[in-house]
């Protein structure tokens, strides 16, 4: 039987989130209470001039001025303006390209300038960062890796102020938010299955969509692309056998 994993209560146990508006008791394992010398520092932090502190007051004020009013594609441009951003670049996936086109379009129409970089920037085979052909969802085909280091490398140098990302892939995102120079945001976040709208299987996880809660139930990866890992796994332990004798 699979080992239930314990867990160190944090804020996601947390019935009574007392740091909101302090009129209940913090719990005993209130991460509030825990760092308070470290909240005094971010107090100062955001009250500061620092780009932490006019990103930290520019986000709150729109909350304060639009509350329920904007959608986050007018949230951005509002958040955007509000910080003085001249150059907005967009680090968008091939896929939704349109949506970056259109996005780009909307964004000028506020008068900032943008610069779009899609994902597949470089052209770069999967098979040259070395995964094996057979794990593309098209083998036998040039297939281009995303390239998140470059598309960040190309806005940086562009001298973007803000970033936003369009339907990045998962860990590739990971990759373009620690090489940009600029603060990043999140305009789309991709989901293949549901239509970019990630939080749905978390909407749907107590009936429809069930499986998420029993690992038991993951989707076994497709036959062909295991085949073709153990296939590259074999080829390099004997490359490796070959060197060392
Ligand atoms: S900081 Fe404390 S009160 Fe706030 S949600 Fe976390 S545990 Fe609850």
């Amino acid at each position: 039987m699979a080992k239930k994993q314990t867990c160190d209560l944090s804020c996601s146990e947390c019935s009574v989130r007392n740091c909101y508006r302090k009129d209940k008791k913090y719990p005993a394992f209130c991460l509030t209470e825990q760092y308070k010398g470290a909240v005094d520092q971010t107090k100062k932090l955001y009250s500061s001039n620092s780009l932490d502190g006019r990103i930290a007051r520019a986000a709150a004020e729109i909350e304060g001025e639009y509350y329920g009013r904007l959608t986050r594609l007018e949230e951005t441009i509002r958040f955007a303006k509000k910080l003085g951003v001249k150059k907005l670049g967009i680090a968008s996936c091939i896929g939704l390209l349109d949506e970056a086109s259109l996005y780009a379009q909307i964004v000028r129409t506020a008068g900032i300038e943008t610069k779009t970089v899609i994902c597949k920037v470089g052209g770069v085979d999967k098979c040259d960062i070395g995964l094996p052909d057979g794990l593309k969802v098209c083998p036998g085909c040039n297939e281009s890796c995303c390239n998140p280091a470059l598309q960040a490398q190309i806005l940086n140098e562009w001298g973007a102020e803000l970033n936003v990302l369009v339907g990045l892939c998962v860990g590739h995102d990971a990759i373009f938010t620690r090489h940009s120079k600029a603060p990043v945001t999140t305009f789309i976040v991709k989901d293949r299955v549901l239509g970019h709208n990630p939080a749905a299987a978390l909407y749907t996880a107590k009936f429809y969509y069930k499986r998420v809660l029993d690992e038991k139930t993951f989707p076994e990866p497709r036959k062909e692309a295991v085949e073709a890992e153990q296939e590259a796994a074999k080829k390099a332990s004997a490359r490796k056998h070959k060197k060392a004798l």
